[in-house]
């Protein structure tokens, strides 16, 4: 259950809450047979206020999500400038024609689910002299309504991304909120391995436990550090 207890402003709380996440993590990861420093906690401040922001950032937290391209770079822009090794992740779905903002903000994109992105992706990336680093978005329970690839078209969109020169690190996915989740993460880690992919985001506050168990190297945790977020946002 995620902890809707702690408020996100308070720095003591928030302590508490990463040390709890951590435990866990590294409780999980032995219980998986995993090294304990094998899975990155990626902070997800999407719809926090500065003090929470910045209370994570004295705690060191360096790794942060954000769904929304113009609402993170509101929180961003400026941090950026002053955090030299702050890693941003875009876990919200990207339009294209917003390509460029985000890579001039996100270290990576996780988002990538089809191939007109992927172009954009890759040129603006040359404007801006980047390599993009990117995850592929796969939709494992082929939801109508959610951003992702199709896992049968997984391949194909790799290739493409791989011929367009980004960097293609690993897979994203998020599971069906009705259904168990595991079997999820074991698909996800399947197309990973396939195709030589290292990096595999999954697991939210909910299930970041068993994604661990299933390989997660990259959990992205939101109410379980921030509290419950004050409005619906969930991508
Ligand atoms: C909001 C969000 C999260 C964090 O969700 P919590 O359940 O609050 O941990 C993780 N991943 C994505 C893609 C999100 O949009």
């Amino acid at each position: 259950m995620a902890d809707i207890s702690s408020l996100p402003s308070d720095p003591s709380s928030l302590l508490e809450a990463f040390e709890r996440a951590r435990r866990r993590i590294a409780k999980a990861s032995r219980a998986a047979g995993r090294s304990t420093d094998g899975v990155v906690l990626t902070a997800v401040t999407k719809t926090q206020g500065d003090a929470a922001v910045e209370a994570a950032l004295a705690l060191g937290q360096r790794v942060f999500g954000e769904n929304r391209v113009q609402e993170a770079q509101g929180r961003w822009s400026a941090r950026r400038a002053a955090v030299a090794d702050l890693e941003l992740r875009l876990i919200g779905p990207l339009q294209s024609n917003k390509a460029r903002d985000a890579l001039a903000l996100f270290q990576v994109i996780e988002t990538l689910d089809r191939e007109k992105l992927a172009e954009a992706l890759a040129e603006a990336g040359q404007r801006l002299g980047v390599r993009p680093r990117v995850l592929i978005q796969i939709n494992t329970g082929e939801e109508p309504q959610k951003a992702g690839a199709a896992p049968r078209d997984a391949e194909a969109l790799i290739a493409r991304a791989r011929a367009l020169d980004l960097a293609v690190e690993g897979l994203m996915c998020i599971p069906p909120v009705a259904e168990a989740a595991g079997p999820h993460f074991a698909l996800l880690a399947r197309i990973a391995e396939r195709q030589g992919l290292s990096t595999l985001s999954m697991g939210m506050s909910e299930d970041y436990e068993t994604a661990i168990r299933f390989g997660a190297t990259h959990v992205r945790l939101g109410s379980a550090l921030f509290g419950a977020r004050p409005s619906p946002n969930v991508g």
